[in-house]
């Protein structure tokens, strides 16, 4: 495992995202495998374990506090995220986390982030005067840095960044969007300013990890390790990254990533080169921008938005048109692209602004006879 040094703290480069951990056949988290990957994890030195009040419908916390039980806690970070659009004063902001130390039995946080910060929450939480607040929240001794995690465009990540003394921040970045949200621009002027960042979506929602068969052969010619690993490698190659965060789903994704965190993170040129060729071809097929990240759920109707997207996607990338609208099919009737009734509730809640109900009319025109 490598590790960043930043301030007072040294994290693994490889951190254990805990949003998509396995679930049983009920729906729900299968706490034994969870157990063994991140035992896994932190046996191969992984130290830094990232969850948030809404992740697996409010129980990833419980789980991972769960398993910090079986641990020596203080071996490693835990990061946890305020959910802000719930938070409306000091007051409930101090009992959410103190509700969130609990779900986690634990009586501090290393990492805090107010999570998914856009211009609109910003605003409100700049109204809240919390940023007055986060000293003596500090102080206290809950939360040891704060930070914020992060989905607008780039004009609003340089006011935020700016505006508080961040320990860290959080945004979404992988070789395909180095032009979205803070993207390239975002990364440099927090590293000029010295916040560490996490990064979050390296593997863009798992579409890094199944890429088409042009680009697995250009990743290929270089050598042999699996496009979720040339995905990571990338986003670990960047020095002012503390941190990069994976949403394991499996022991196979687990021991994966693990080796990509021992690999030579220097790239070459030529290695530089075949990112920038896999970016092209990436960008001729992707139809729809959709990380799958659930933000814009649920729609009112019924629209099940990011799996219309995948299947719609899926197909493009994989040349497999055909059997996609077999896969269309298979989306349960009231969740496909033509319940929407364009009531425009979704479009806001994107992160990656997609203009959903036209996108979900141009599936239906596609699939349906
Ligand atoms: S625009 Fe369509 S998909 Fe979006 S919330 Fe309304 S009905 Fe649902
Ligand atoms: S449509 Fe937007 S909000 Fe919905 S899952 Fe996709 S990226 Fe997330």
């Amino acid at each position: 495992m490598q590790y960043r040094s930043f301030n007072d703290f040294k994290t693994s480069i490889l951190g254990f995202g805990c949003m998509r951990f396995p679930i049983d056949e009920k729906g729900n988290i299968d706490e034994e495998k969870t157990f063994n990957m991140l035992d896994k994890a932190l046996e191969n030195g992984v130290n830094y374990y990232d969850t948030a009040y809404p992740y697996h419908n409010k129980n990833s916390e419980l789980v991972l506090g769960r398993w910090l039980q079986t641990i020596d806690r203080d071996s490693v970070y835990v990061a946890s995220k305020s959910p802000v659009w719930l938070i409306n004063n000091i007051q409930e902001f101090d009992e959410m986390l103190n509700k969130q130390l609990e779900r986690l039995q634990v009586d501090h946080l290393d990492f805090y982030l107010l999570h998914a910060l856009n211009a609109e929450r910003f605003n409100k939480l700049c109204d809240m005067g919390l940023f007055e607040h986060l000293a003596d929240v500090k102080a206290s001794g809950k939360i040891s840095h704060i930070g914020f995690s992060f989905h607008d465009d780039y004009e609003v990540f340089e006011k935020i960044i700016k505006h508080y003394p961040w320990d860290f921040c959080q945004i979404q970045y992988n070789y395909m969007d180095i032009n979205y949200q803070a993207g390239d621009k975002g990364y440099e002027l927090a590293k000029k300013m010295h916040i560490p960042m996490v990064i979050m979506e390296p593997i863009r929602g798992g579409m890094l990890a199944n890429v088409p068969s042009e680009i697995k052969e250009l990743f290929n010619s270089y050598d042999d390790n699996s496009p979720a690993s040339w995905a990571l490698r990338w986003v670990m190659a960047h020095d002012n990254v503390m941190c990069v965060l994976s949403g394991m789903s499996n022991m196979d994704q687990v021991v994966d990533n693990l080796h990509t965190a021992n690999l030579d993170l220097n790239l070459t040129d030529r290695q530089e080169k075949i990112y920038k060729e896999a970016r092209a071809l990436f960008n001729k097929r992707i139809q729809v921008n959709c990380t799958g990240c659930r933000y814009c759920m649920p729609c009112p109707f019924g629209v099940d938005i990011p799996d219309n997207f995948k299947v719609y996607n899926e197909g493009f990338i994989y040349d497999l048109k055909d059997k996609n609208k077999k896969e269309y099919q298979f989306i349960d009737e009231s969740h496909r692209s033509n319940v929407c009734q364009k009531c425009g509730a979704c479009i806001t809640k994107c992160p990656q602004h997609i203009d959903i109900p036209h996108m979900l009319e141009m599936i239906t025109n596609t699939y349906q006879d």
